[in-house]
């Protein structure tokens, strides 16, 4: 499997992101608002693109979709309910649905509310796992809810399917806003060394050549993976006082997610 991750450049920050077979150059498309970038590089490579794939329903991840369909012919899928909200949808999506990316890619649909209630991650199995998480994971980072999305279930999703995956499961998110995140981690959790050192690391990177973290590594640096550290806690309970001493994950979670919001 190649990953082209491609860096829109734009205030919003989009990455778009190519998958494509080594033996036969298929390609298929995650969100890919910049168009023309993603058939410049296809072309670049030699790939033919052949499948488009939308984590969800929002604008600036679906509004590529024409252009590249009339240039390619590609096929459109996403989640079997973002029928109503994504025009021109080929296949809806079932959590646990395979996509085939010529011999060697396979992908395997997640259905992850809580960004909206219609978001699918992809996952690659093959050799080293990818996880291609539009809106619901984030470097650092995890997605708002206040476009269609409620925190519960982004909890959920966090909690029952995304802490689960391995931990050198490569992280490609649907946009770029590790520094701003890697901040707020730090304002939750100032004793956090590794998130420091890695905010200098990426503070002034080249979106182009942007850092990919795993799993691992969102652990260590991603607050809404860090549930249970006692410095967060801590923090929290300095917002909010009246929490317990030792608050449940959940609770932790949405009150992050809170504080997130307006931060
Ligand atoms: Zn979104
Ligand atoms: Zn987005």
């Amino acid at each position: 499997m190649i990953v082209e991750q491609i860096w829109t450049g734009n205030s919003w920050r989009n990455f778009n992101y190519l998958i494509a077979c080594r033996e036969t150059g298929e390609a298929l498309a995650v969100d890919p608002l910049d168009h023309e970038k993603c058939l410049n590089t296809a072309k670049d490579h030699g790939w033919e693109i052949t499948q488009v794939v939308n984590t969800h329903e929002h604008h600036d991840h679906i509004a590529g979709n024409g252009p590249l369909i009339e240039a390619t012919g590609a096929k459109l899928l996403a989640h079997q309910n973002a029928r109503d909200s994504i025009p021109g949808m080929d296949v809806g999506l079932k959590p646990g649905d395979v996509i085939k990316v010529g011999h060697t890619v396979e992908l395997e649909t997640l259905d992850t509310p809580g960004h909206t209630m219609s978001h699918v991650c992809l996952l690659a199995h093959a050799g080293t796992p990818a996880l291609f998480c539009g809106d619901t994971l984030f470097n650092a980072g995890a997605g708002n809810c206040h476009n269609g999305g409620h925190p519960n279930e982004l909890y959920h999703t966090f909690a029952t399917q995304l802490a689960g995956l391995p931990d050198e499961t490569l992280v490609y998110p649907g946009h770029d806003y590790i520094a701003n995140n890697l901040a707020f981690t730090l304002d939750r959790e100032p004793d956090n060394a590794r998130a420091e050192e890695l905010l200098d690391q990426v503070e002034d990177q080249d979106p182009d050549r942007a850092l990919v973290s795993t799993l691992a590594l969102e652990k260590e640096i991603n607050t809404f993976f860090r549930l249970h550290s006692p410095s967060v806690i801590a923090r929290l309970r300095e917002a909010f006082p009246d929490l317990p001493d030792e608050p449940d994950p959940k609770t932790v979670f949405l009150k992050l997610r809170e504080l997130r919001n307006t931060w």
